[in-house]
């Protein structure tokens, strides 16, 4: 039996993973499908304290990894399929035929971007086409840039770029946006933003390079069809966290979030602890998400003290 499980390897599964393996709890990390998380999809980042020339996403993630497994941690490449509770209240984590036990499971699977389903999107992610302006707005200084997306994160986003970008088209496909008013006619209001509405991309334009030069337009009213030059698209179109193989011992929300306890962690199972993006849709950040790790594993190690 496991003190603890932590599911998922990004900033949230191994700040948990660190903290809990210092408390001697040898934790198991389970890798997931994407071991390291969203960061090693993304080149450099230059916001996470500490590091003040910034650091590789992919390489920022290998130390947590080795800072995890000098305290202990062991590491096992699989992907969970389901978590059900025992009589005895601890947990049984099945991955495929095998089936693991823990007094304790701490979920930081993390959210995927949701992307649109283009050819050339794999390559191009990290060369002109992202989800994320607080990590990658800084690099398209002085150029035109696209948001594609009309929620709250389109619009947030593309008020952001605003700080580098000579332009900001805001890609919309519909006539009016669906973001809160106010942080709409914060977007619109800026001289810097141009709405381009009704109007879906229809294929990602890249230069000899493979690095985005611009996209092919389809206006969804009229079918006319038009290229915009830009030099990175921020796809805002929103998240899906990656919460399926938990139901029944958390709640969700309408968007599949986990939901936390008020001010915690924890969740409605006892011994069951969310951290990161699959519990916050609202901040997303990795030093956020390395935030609620610690937090879980402090919330695990009380639990396991109170139980034993
Ligand atoms: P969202 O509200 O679900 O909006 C997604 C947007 O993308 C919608 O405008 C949608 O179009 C569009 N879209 C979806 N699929 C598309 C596709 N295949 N092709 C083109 N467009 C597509 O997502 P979000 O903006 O990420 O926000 C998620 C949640 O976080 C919301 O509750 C939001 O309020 C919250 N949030 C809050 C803040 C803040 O308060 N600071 C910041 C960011 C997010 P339609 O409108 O036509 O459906």
């Amino acid at each position: 039996m496991e003190h603890v499980i932590i599911i998922g390897t990004g900033c949230a599964g191994y700040t948990a993973a660190i903290y809990t393996a210092r408390a001697n709890l040898t934790p198991l990390i389970i890798s997931g499908t994407q071991p390291g998380g969203q960061l090693t999809t993304t080149t450099e980042v230059e916001n996470f304290p500490g590091f003040p020339e910034g650091i590789m996403g992919s390489e920022m993630m290998m130390n947590m990894q080795k800072q995890s497994e000098k305290f202990g941690a062991r590491i096992q490449y699989a992907t969970v399929e389901s978590i059900s509770k025992n009589t005895d209240n601890s947990f049984s984590v099945k991955l495929g035929d095998e089936i693991l036990q823990a007094k304790t499971v701490i979920i930081a699977t993390g959210a995927a971007p949701k992307h649109l389903g283009l050819p050339k999107e794999r390559e191009l992610i990290g060369r002109g086409l992202t989800s994320c302006a607080t990590c990658d707005g800084a690099f398209y200084r002085d150029v035109p840039v696209a948001v594609i997306g009309g929620g709250d994160s389109a619009c947030e986003e593309a008020s952001f770029l605003t700080r580098f970008a000579s332009k900001v088209y805001l890609i919309h496909r519909r006539g009016e946006l669906r973001a809160s008013k106010i942080m709409a006619d914060r977007a619109l209001g800026n001289p810097k933003i141009e709405p381009v509405w009704n109007s879906g991309i229809t294929e990602y334009l890249t230069n000899d390079k493979g690095e985005m030069r611009g996209v092919k337009l389809q206006n969804l009213v009229d079918g006319s069809e038009s290229e915009l030059e830009v030099d990175c698209v921020f796809v805002a179109i929103g998240h899906v966290p990656n919460s399926g193989f938990v139901s029944g011992l958390v709640d969700l929300d309408l968007n599949g979030y986990i939901i936390q306890n008020p001010g915690r962690t924890s969740t409605k199972t006892p011994g069951l602890f969310a951290a990161g993006d699959v519990a916050d849709h609202y901040y997303r950040q990795a030093i956020t998400a390395a935030g609620q790790g610690c937090a879980a594993a402090l919330e695990a190690e009380r639990y396991l003290a109170d139980i034993e």
